[in-house]
């Protein structure tokens, strides 16, 4: 039997896959339209995007679900849809793997709104949005589920309730960090350090503790995070920063980091112990071919550690 992603990256890192969204843009999705729908429409541009992860190295595959919850869907009118959209999203990413024994890690994004009293959703209301969402992945047979580019606590438990109630056999919760403008540190939209994530993540059961996305979040400040994730958790850590920060250029948002650049973050990354690396907005199938070239060096010469009895760099 295949082995728990937890457990798995506990013996040695895994590398994740780069971003969707944007990658969705260039295959021809209108800004402000529906891309979850195309696991329904056009599942061969979502395979390709996947194929030429897996191609480049990746792991690890993060379902194009990321707006699939019923509380999304519905600003698209795709209500209709929501158990297919999630589980062809299943359905596209374990294809992608062809006969490579890849995780699928089913993606559950923020509902994009605010809770009462500050906005117009009950917990209630999304709770059973994210139930219908995990349920909908964990059936289509998802390894994972990762609850991402969180920026509130509440809205976390909710997702990691959600995914213990599907029976998910390994939960992810990954929040969204912004750089202070004074540049000293780095939190939440709504003010979450990284510690006080970490210790609600294991108190609440979850598997693996991560980041994605935020602003000024690059490689870096990634590292950062996740020494300070280590300080207060044993849990394995993920790590998916984006390539660098958005530019309007031409009203199209554009990147700009590119692998080189980016990938010369990734070896102090992977010494500090993260055990889970990708990228998230910007980055495309080179970002992942750069950083799978860099990680087999380093899982390389890390054997070479064991062989020669000096295992000391172990990611544990
Ligand atoms: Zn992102």
């Amino acid at each position: 039997m295949k082995m728990l992603l937890q457990d798995a990256v506990r013996e040695q890192p895994l590398l994740g896959d780069g971003a969707m969204g944007t990658q969705l843009m260039i295959a021809g999705l209108e800004q402000g339209n529906c891309g979850e729908a195309w696991n329904l429409t056009h599942p061969e541009r979502v395979l390709a995007i996947q194929r030429r992860y897996v191609e480049a190295g990746s792991d690890c595959l993060i379902t194009n679900t990321f707006g699939g919850s019923r509380i999304m869907l519905t600003r698209h009118s795709e209500a209709d849809h929501v158990v297919e959209v999630n589980k062809a999203g299943v359905e596209v990413a374990r294809e992608a793997f062809g006969a490579k024994d890849g995780y699928v890690l089913g993606d559950i994004g923020p509902f994009g709104g605010l809770l009462q009293p500050f906005g117009e959703f009950t917990v209630e209301q999304v709770r059973s949005a994210f139930e219908e969402q995990a349920g909908a992945l964990v059936d289509a047979g998802a390894d994972a589920i990762i609850i991402e580019t969180q920026t509130s606590l509440e809205e976390l438990l909710i997702g990691i309730e959600a995914a213990q109630a599907a029976g998910s056999k390994c939960i992810i919760g990954s929040m969204a960090y912004d750089v202070t403008l004074d540049g000293s540190t780095f939190r939440t939209m709504m003010g979450i350090e990284p510690e006080r994530a970490a210790e609600f993540m294991e108190e609440h059961g979850a598997h693996i503790v991560a980041l994605n996305c935020g602003t000024g979040m690059e490689m870096e400040r990634a590292r950062d995070a996740v020494e300070r994730y280590k300080r207060v958790t044993k849990l394995p850590v993920m790590v998916q920063p984006n390539a660098g920060k958005p530019q309007l250029i031409n009203m199209k948002v554009v990147y700009d980091e590119t692998p080189e650049q980016m990938v010369k973050g990734l070896l102090p990354l992977l010494k500090t112990g993260a055990n889970i690396v990708g990228s998230c907005c910007g980055s495309t199938p080179e970002h992942i071919r750069a950083f799978r070239k860099v990680m087999d060096e380093f899982l390389a010469s890390q054997s070479i550690e064991v062989n020669g009895g000096v295992r000391e760099s172990q990611n544990l």
